[in-house]
C-alpha cells in the first residue's frame, strides 16, 4: 500500500501523495508513533474530565521537560497563542475574558530575524509584536544580528513578554535574552516547535531559563498532527489551561484538579476563552502523551538509525541514477539524516521536483534554500511501503 491505491483516501477518490518532504502540515504531517492510534481508540472507550486529563498530562510533560507544569495543545501554533494569552492576562479573569483586547500591557518583543508566519498566533491572542534588532548577516550588509541590548532598550511598561524563535544558530543566545528579561521580570516564550531532535532539547530551553516553551506534537514526536506541548512556569501554564478549557460550571461546583489549577488564586472562573477555538480533545491528549513517552524511550540513536536505514534504502535503489547522492547528518545522531540528490543546477532540481509532483501519485521532496541544486529525501514521514514507489519515481524522473 503506497501513497496510491488501497488507502482510505483512495477509496474516497482523494489522491494520495508520497511524502519525502518531512512532517509538513499541508501534507498531513508524519506517521503516528507506535501505539498512538491504539491509545486514541482506547481513549474513546471512556469519558474523563478534561481538567483531570490535562493535570495528568502536566505531570508527564513536567517530568519530560523539567518544567513546573505543562499542557497538551492543538499544535505548537496553538501553544504560542495560549502562551501569549497567559502573558497578556496572567491570572486576571477579567483580562482573560477581554482578550484579544489586551489593554495597555499588550506588547511582545521579537527580534526582526525571528519573525515568521507562526507569530500570527500571538497576534491572534491580542499581542502587538514589537520588532527589535537588525539581522544584518541575512541582508549581506554586516556581521551582527540582534543583540541582547536591543531587547533591553525596547522593554517598557507596556511589555507583556518576549518571543524567542529557536533554531540551532539563533542569535542572540537564549541565555542572554533570558538575563535581560529576568532583570525586568518579563516572561520569555520560546518557539521550539521544530527543535527536536536532539531529545535533550525537551529540557534545554527550560534549563536556559525560558518561562514558556512550545513544541509541535505532529513533527518528530509522532503525535497527532493537531497536537503540541506548552510547558513552563506553573502560574503561566495555569493561565493557559484556564483560557483553553471549557469550564461551563458554577463557581461553587468547580473543583479543579489540585496542583494544576489553584482555585484560591482566582477571583472567578473565566468563560470560554481565547484558546477555546483551538481545543484539544481526549484523543489528542492521550495520543500526544503516548507519542512523547515513545519518543523518550526510543532515544536519539535508535531513531537516527531507523531514519538512516530508510535513507540508505532509497540511496541503494537510486544507484542507477545520474544524480550525485550523499546522506547529510549520517553520523550526527542528534540530527535528522536526509538523502541529498545533487543535480546539474537549480533549474534541473526545480524541474525534477515539478515532474515528481505532477505524477499520478505525486511525490514531494524537501528543498534547501541554501542548496537550490539539491532535492532532499527526508525520511521522517516516509512510510516503508513508499520506498519502492519513491525509487521508481526518481529513476523515471
Ligand atoms: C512547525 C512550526 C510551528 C507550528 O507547529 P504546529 O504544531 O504545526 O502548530 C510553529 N513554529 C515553528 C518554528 C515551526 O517550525
Amino acid at each position: 500500500m503506497s501513497g496510491g491505491d488501497g488507502t482510505i483516501f483512495a477509496r474516497r477518490g482523494i489522491p494520495g501523495v508520497i511524502n519525502a518532504a518531512g512532517t509538513l502540515t499541508r501534507l498531513s504531517s508524519g506517521p503516528l508513533a507506535p501505539g498512538v492510534a491504539e491509545a486514541m481508540r482506547e481513549a474513546d472507550a471512556a469519558a474523563v474530565e478534561m481538567e483531570a486529563l490535562q493535570a495528568h498530562a502536566s505531570g508527564v510533560i513536567a517530568a519530560a521537560t523539567g518544567a513546573e507544569a505543562g499542557l497538551v495543545t492543538a499544535g505548537a501554533a496553538a501553544g504560542l497563542l495560549l502562551a501569549a494569552a497567559a502573558c497578556l492576562a496572567g491570572l486576571d479573569v477579567a483580562r482573560m475574558n477581554a482578550l484579544p483586547k489586551a489593554g495597555r500591557r499588550n506588547r511582545i518583543i521579537v527580534a526582526r530575524g525571528h519573525r515568521n508566519g507562526y507569530d500570527h498566533a500571538l497576534r491572534a491572542a491580542g499581542a502587538r509584536l514589537v520588532e527589535v534588532g537588525l539581522p544584518e548577516p541575512a541582508a549581506g550588509a554586516g556581521c551582527r544580528d540582534t543583540e541582547a541590548c536591543d531587547y533591553a532598550a525596547a522593554i517598557t511598561g507596556r511589555t507583556a513578554g518576549i518571543l524567542y524563535v529557536s533554531t540551532p544558530d539563533a542569535a542572540p543566545p537564549l541565555a542572554a535574552v533570558v538575563a535581560v528579561a529576568r532583570a525586568q521580570r518579563i516572561p520569555v516564550i520560546v518557539d521550539a516547535a521544530a527543535e527536536l531532535p536532539p531529545q535533550s532539547n525537551l529540557g534545554a530551553f527550560i534549563a536556559a531559563g525560558a518561562d514558556l516553551v512550545v513544541f509541535s506534537g505532529g513533527k518528530v514526536i509522532g503525535g497527532p498532527a493537531g497536537s503540541g506541548i506548552l510547558c513552563g512556569r506553573a502560574d503561566l501554564v495555569m493561565s493557559a489551561a484556564l483560557q483553553g478549557l471549557d469550564a461551563d460550571v458554577a463557581w461553587g461546583d468547580w473543583t479543579p484538579a489540585p496542583g494544576f489549577i489553584d482555585k484560591t488564586r482566582l477571583k472567578g472562573l473565566p468563560r470560554q476563552g481565547i484558546g477555546r477555538a483551538c481545543k484539544t480533545g481526549k484523543h489528542e491528549v492521550i495520543g500526544l502523551l503516548v507519542a512523547l513517552e515513545h519518543f523518550i524511550a526510543e532515544g536519539d540513536a535508535a531513531r537516527h538509525a531507523r531514519w538512516l536505514a530508510r535513507c540508505e534504502a532509497v540511496m541503494a535503489g537510486l544507484a542507477p541514477s545520474r544524480a550525485a547522492l550523499h546522506i547529510r547528518n549520517a553520523s550526527a545522531t542528534d540530527r535528522i539524516p536526509v538523502l541529498e540528490l545533487r543535480l546539474a543546477d537549480a533549474g534541473a532540481a526545480a524541474g525534477l521536483a515539478r515532474a515528481l509532483r505532477a505524477r499520478p501519485v505525486p511525490v514531494h521532496l524537501a528543498r534547501d534554500p541554501a542548496a537550490p541544486d539539491c532535492l532532499l529525501v527526508n525520511p521522517v514521514a516516509l512510510r516503508e511501503t513508499e520506498v519502492a514507489p519513491l525509487i521508481a519515481a526518481l529513476l523515471s524522473g
